[in-house]
């Protein structure tokens, strides 16, 4: 099982960071739940002294995600939310950052309400007008955090224009890669420094773990990940690795579904009389499809409708039989939510309404279900509209 140097993206997301297990040959990486490791003598050991700061199957998983993601390492935590704050972690007090005006509600919530603690300071701009990204930097910023596609209004920002922008003023380039996965975006090669991911959502796929990842590219970062991973120990369990090593073997067969899916679905509600707007990047008559294009080997499961009123939209999402009325996205089956009062509650009414974030804004992960059943659940929901 030797990984050639020109393998291919579905043989990688197989077979990076796994050998066969060197005690017994186990083709899958086992599972390995120990708290501490037996030394043979006194400053003689395996590589392994305790499982907060080293552990196989998160090491395999860490290998795997940064070779899918084409970075130098990869260094996993608890969750989306943990990496991030890891992140957070290579600034120093007095740092500013500039992010996506309409980033993940939690990772806006540890900048406005942990790290401003701290003087840590932060400006959200849309990104995808760097001309506001250039107006936001400050002598005193060190870093822009990007999301895209966006969630839930799908606005995308120039990867390659952001990093030239970025390393022209010094800055680190980081990229939430969560809603693409690197199936279909791959930061990296647009010169992302880093990388992140609730690997919560499709990296794992199927809604029965939480974690997440910091894939790094320089090696300064790289250490300085390891060292707080370990120094403040919100590590990913060797069950959540081995899970999500289970779900990157299948992330291009599932991303290729559920891109089908997605596309499939935004078409349909797209010429539905009862859907006033669709946002979905892989429609033409989304503003950035061009840039999508360029930028996404595909397009996703992701994708939100405006069905005109808080009603309305009630009314969908209490009709849908197949689609789980629920937060999350990424997994294989179908999730449907109310950004307004779920995942972006937190959002103040009048910042939600200039992000497009209306009351009558619906939000669909489409899993990988027969597109038939999906739709005919969709049309018997808007019947009722
Ligand atoms: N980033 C994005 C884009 C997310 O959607 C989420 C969670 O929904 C997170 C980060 C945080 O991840 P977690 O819930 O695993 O902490």
């Amino acid at each position: 099982m030797k990984l050639g140097r020109n393998a291919r993206f579905s043989t990688i997301c197989l077979h990076a960071g796994q050998e066969p297990d060197p005690s017994t040959g186990a083709i899958i990486t086992p599972i390995y739940q120990t708290s501490t490791y037996v030394q043979e003598e006194l400053g003689r050991h395996k590589g392994y002294e305790y499982a907060r700061t080293q552990n196989p199957t998160r090491e395999a998983l860490e290998a795997n995600l940064a070779a899918i993601e084409g970075g130098r390492g990869g260094i996993a935590f608890a969750s989306g939310m943990a990496a991030i704050n890891a992140i957070a972690s290579l600034l120093e007090s007095g740092d500013h950052v500039v992010m996506s005006d309409n980033v993940y509600g939690g990772t806006y919530r540890l900048f406005d309400k942990v790290l401003s603690r701290y003087r840590l300071s932060f400006t959200s701009v849309d990104t995808g007008d760097l001309d506001q990204v250039a107006r936001a930097i400050t002598p005193a910023t060190r870093m822009l955090f990007v999301e895209t596609p966006s969630n839930p209004v799908m606005r995308l920002t120039d990867l390659r224009a952001a990093a030239d922008l970025a390393h022209h003023r010094g800055l680190r380039l980081v990229v939430d890669n969560t809603f693409a996965s690197p199936c279909l975006q791959r930061p990296i090669e647009f010169g992302a420094d880093l990388v992140t991911h609730s690997t919560t959502k499709y990296l794992n796929g199927h809604s029965d773990s939480v974690g997440g990842v910091v894939i790094a590219t320089r090696d300064d970062d790289i250490e300085w990940l390891k060292f707080v991973q370990n120094a403040a120990g919100a590590i990913l369990s060797p069950f959540d690795s081995w899970l999500v090593l289970r779900g990157t073997k299948t992330l291009p067969v599932r991303m290729a579904q559920h891109s089908a899916n997605g596309m499939a679905l935004a078409q349909f509600l797209a010429s539905h009389p009862k859907v006033r707007h669709v946002y979905y990047p892989g429609l033409p008559s989304h503003p950035q499809y061009e840039l999508a294009c360029r930028q996404m080997r595909g397009f996703g499961g992701m994708l939100a409708f405006e069905t005109g009123s808080l009603e309305a939209a009630a009314r969908v999402l209490k009709s849908v039989r197949l689609m789980a009325l629920a937060e999350s996205l990424g997994g294989v089956e179908t999730l449907i939510s109310h950004p307004a009062t779920m995942t972006h509650a937190s959002v103040p009414a009048d910042h939600r309404r200039e992000l497009g974030i209306s009351d009558g804004l619906v939000r669909i992960s489409a899993g990988i279900e027969d597109i038939a059943d999906l739709q005919e659940d969709l049309a018997q929901a808007l019947d009722k509209v």
